[in-house]
């Protein structure tokens, strides 16, 4: 019997002035394979908020004591509304997608959920529910929790399986749990419904043009392992599974159709009849995202991709994350004739010192030879620092700096380095006696100083380096 279902991305950026309007696209995955197996799921981004303008990254960190304030008060109308909205949603199952920094947010609206309809099941998956297979001792009104990929779990669930029996579903047994490991790897990626874009809940009709579908993922996982990065741990490194050139191409194409033509018109999924063409009009969507962790692995693939996205003619301008120790001169050109309008890479440290002792397995020089090419076929760059690695000293940080300014990237994101959850770094930093595991859940971001692990380096030379993007203000259009 089909389920109503409800998928929730919790509030986080709005907590800290800023907002998150994307198509949260593991929930979205989750919501479209349910409705393609004949149930009703809907996406609810708790984190939309109808406004234009975004905190810039260094108004996040200014903002972090307000934001400590909502887990103060549980009876912040933030908690209701969003509490209330659900409820009024009617669903018989929710699904919370989660990182570290949302569970004391999970935590507090299920709790009110749970009070107001009781009969409600709640499952919560995302990376941290991957992470920490002891997720439910501290989430007391929520049923399950699934680690790794959610799809055939969830479905499972919600057809009524018995928990116990389900590949990656931890339920609760007595007064202890029955964790069934990690789902199996989806190995036939490209067999997936593309992710739930129209069934959007909890916006006026008006304002669902603003929520930027265009994201597209065309890699699970990343075979890499920096020690910072929680990558290699929530998606299988050894299992990193890529979508085949045609089946990204053609969601491009169905994007392009569906959401940024509005001439056309909308085809609809087969139960978004509640929907008219008029509110589906995408406004502001005109740049792909390829949220993979690294577009550019595998170098004949993303070749492939983008000479079909050239033969095509597929005219789309698009944006990706990448490593400059992916880049040859063949490659580069193709992303610049392809439409690639920007590419984002992590630098992360201009300290040889340093890449290796975070595993980035690149050198500067691979990154100087990368960025050079990019740059010589004109397209823009967005580089990733941070500052505040274990170890870290001021000549450390002034490398930083020189590298940075020796780069001349269009835009920098910079921040403090965070040990998140389930990182090697997190681990690390535990058995050498750091109390992380005493930290509140919400502090595990980048835009804090809170977390803060390193008191080598002095405060001037940080303000410095967070003041990068003072010295270069172009680019901006796509960061
Ligand atoms: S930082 Fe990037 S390249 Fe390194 S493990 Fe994470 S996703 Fe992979």
């Amino acid at each position: 019997m089909s389920k109503r279902i409800l998928l929730i991305n919790p509030p986080f950026y709005r907590l800290l002035g800023s907002h998150y309007n994307a198509n949260s696209l593991g929930i979205a995955y989750i919501a479209s394979y349910l409705n393609q197996n004949g149930h009703d799921a809907w996406i609810y981004n708790a984190d939309y908020v109808n406004q234009r303008e975004y905190a810039e990254l260094r108004e996040i960190f200014d903002s972090f004591v307000n934001y400590t304030d909502y887990f103060k008060n549980e009876n912040d109308p933030i908690w209701n509304e969003v509490a209330q909205k659900i409820i009024d949603f009617n669903p018989q199952w929710v699904g919370y997608t989660s990182y570290t920094a949302n569970i004391s947010a999970i935590d507090i609206i299920s709790r009110k959920v749970e009070k107001m309809n009781p009969r409600i099941k709640q499952v919560i998956g995302g990376t941290h529910a991957t992470l920490d297979g002891l997720v439910l001792e501290k989430l007391q009104c929520i049923d399950y929790s699934v680690r790794r990929e959610g799809e055939e779990a969830m479905l499972a669930l919600v057809n009524g399986k018995d928990p116990k029996t389900i590949s990656g579903v931890v339920s609760r047994e007595g007064v202890g749990f029955c964790d069934n490991g990690d789902a199996n790897v989806i190995k036939s990626i490209d067999n997936l419904p593309f992710p739930e874009r129209n069934k959007i809940y909890g916006i006026e009709n008006d304002e669902k043009k603003f929520v930027d579908v265009s994201y597209i993922c065309s890699i699970r996982g990343c075979p890499y392992r920096c020690n910072y990065c929680a990558s290699p741990f929530s998606w299988k490194r050894d299992k990193t599974q890529y979508r085949s050139p045609e089946s990204v191409i053609s969601e491009m194409k169905f994007i392009k159709k569906y959401h940024w033509d509005t001439k056309k018109g909308y085809d609809f999924s087969a139960s978004a009849n509640t929907l008219t063409k008029e509110a589906l009009k995408i406004k502001d969507n005109t740049i792909v995202y390829f949220v993979d962790d690294v577009f550019t692995i595998k170098k004949q693939r993303v070749k492939n991709i983008l000479r079909l996205m050239i033969d095509q003619k597929l005219d789309m301008d698009w944006k990706c994350e990448a490593r400059t120790d992916h880049f040859d001169e063949e490659i580069c050109d193709l992303m610049s004739k392809a439409g690639c309008k920007r590419v984002k890479l992590g630098f992360e440290t201009g300290s040889d010192r340093i890449l290796k002792e975070i595993q980035k397995d690149e050198t500067k020089d691979d990154m100087r030879r990368g960025i050079k090419m990019l740059k010589e076929a004109g397209v823009p760059v967005t580089a990733y620092f941070m500052a505040g690695f274990p170890g870290e000293t001021d000549e450390d940080l002034k490398e930083t700096i020189d590298f940075a300014k020796e780069i001349d990237a269009d835009y920098y994101s910079l921040s403090i380095m965070a040990p998140y959850y389930g990182t090697k770094i997190y681990y690390d930093l535990i058995d050498r006696g750091y109390k992380l595991d005493k930290k509140p859940w919400e502090y595990f971001f980048h835009q804090t100083g809170d977390l803060m692990v390193n008191n080598l380096l002095s405060e001037d030379l940080i303000d410095e380096f967070l003041n990068l993007n003072k010295l270069n203000d172009s680019g901006k259009g796509y960061l």
